[in-house]
């Protein structure tokens, strides 16, 4: 791998709107948005709190519906997507389930990437079972499984792209145009790349989502999520899946992941390269029989990566010959990697589990291990795979 391919630029106007903003004297000069801790703004007449409660979405009544600090972020992260309009809950979940909440009712029919996020894929499995909603799973990978899966009733189309698990990618702008001739709502869950790399609003999807809780909060010590999209589609899910579920970010909240975005196209850059270092390292290791990363050339979809991002999240996973157990052992033996759920902050992490659909020779579930490429030094990370394996190796 060259060097050019391990640095990545991230566009001026991005940097930009991370690092400045400009507060109007109403903040006395704080260059840092202030915490609005209130639930609460009360009005000097009646005319004016009358005037207010005809657009809540614009003013400030209740901090269920609109807060100054919350507002902030939202703008941030909206003009960083090149969305109209942004807002955010308490969690990537609360985010993806009021969306799902707005967009479908009972007869309507959606079609998800069969590897989303698996509570994303648990709640659209609750809507089949409970409201008659109708559910096709599918790949993802080929255009035309959209196409054969797209019935009269298809109202929405859930992607994640890479997928979890496999890092399977989907080709958004053929998709979103596909979807446009049906008229289907288009949703993406860009997490893993971020809106520092993939801008799925310009090729023509309708929503995207993010679990802030990862790369945007980035220290480990937060949650949220949010939405971004056309003024028209938020509206509906700001006055309903946000008002009426009422999962909402808290001003505090809002203000870690505003230090989260800080630095977040500087952290990003670190992670596209040390992620791509690591997953080409692991490419060469003896436990190691497949890697799924989508800026690997190895991976079946690289070409369109390389369409798709300007460069790519430290998530990864690969497959090994070895058992669930030993690989379990490996990961205990890690000093630098912490076995946790989760990802996007400071540390690296492993998980090990087993690989869907996919067995030994002995019939045994196929050992799968996903990593998450923190802040530490590459070269550190790579001796602590190695002496974690030495360990093991010598007992096997
Ligand atoms: C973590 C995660 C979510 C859910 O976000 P929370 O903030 O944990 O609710 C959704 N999608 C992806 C890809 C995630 O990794």
């Amino acid at each position: 791998m060259d060097n050019k391919e391990l640095e990545v630029k991230v566009a001026p106007h991005y940097f930009n709107t991370v690092a400045h903003d400009q507060l109007d004297q109403t903040h006395r000069g704080a260059v840092s948005m202030p915490i609005y801790q209130t639930s609460i703004f009360a009005f000097n007449t009646y005319d004016d709190f009358q005037m207010a409660m005809q657009d809540e979405q614009n003013n400030h009544i209740y901090s269920r519906g609109n807060n100054p600090t919350v507002r902030f972020l939202e703008d941030k992260l909206a003009k960083l997507e090149g969305g109209e309009r942004a807002k955010c809950f308490a969690s990537g979940m609360a985010a993806i389930s009021s969306a799902l909440h707005v967009l479908v009712s009972s007869g309507d029919h959606i079609i998800c990437v069969d590897q989303a996020y698996g509570p994303a894929r648990m709640f659209m499995e609750q809507l089949r079972d409970r409201f008659q909603i109708e559910l096709t799973f599918v790949s993802g990978v080929h255009v035309s499984e959209f196409e054969e899966a797209i019935q009269p009733n298809t109202k929405l189309i859930y992607l994640e792209s890479p997928s979890s698990v496999f890092f399977q990618l989907q080709d958004l702008p053929e998709i979103a145009k596909l979807a446009k001739q049906h008229g289907i709502v288009t949703i993406i869950d860009n997490s893993w790349a971020s809106s520092c790399f993939q801008q799925p609003l310009s090729m023509g999807i309708d929503l995207v989502v993010h679990s802030l809780s990862k790369y945007v909060s980035g220290h480990s010590d937060c949650l949220g999520g949010v939405l971004i999209g056309s003024m028209k589609l938020m509206d509906n899910i700001m006055n309903n899946g946000y008002q009426l579920l009422g999962g909402l970010m808290t001003p505090h909240v809002a203000s870690l992941m505003l230090r989260g975005l800080r630095t977040l196209p500087l952290r990003m850059q670190y992670h596209h390269k040390t992620g791509l270092q690591m997953a080409k390292y692991m490419e060469t290791q003896s436990y190691v029989s497949k890697v799924n990363h989508p800026g690997l050339p190895t991976h079946p979809q690289h070409e369109l990566a390389k369409k798709l991002f300007s460069g790519y999240g430290s998530l990864f996973t690969f497959e090994s010959p070895y058992s669930l157990e030993t690989m379990r052992r490996w990961a205990s033996e890690l000093k630098y990697f912490r076995i946790a759920v989760s990802w996007g902050g400071y540390e690296s992490l492993v998980t090990v589990h087993p690989v869907p659909g996919k067995t030994l020779a002995n019939g045994e579930p196929l050992a799968g291990v996903r990593l998450f490429i923190g802040m530490e030094d590459p070269e550190a990370l790579k001796q602590d795979m190695e002496q974690a394996w030495n360990k093991i190796a010598i007992t096997l």
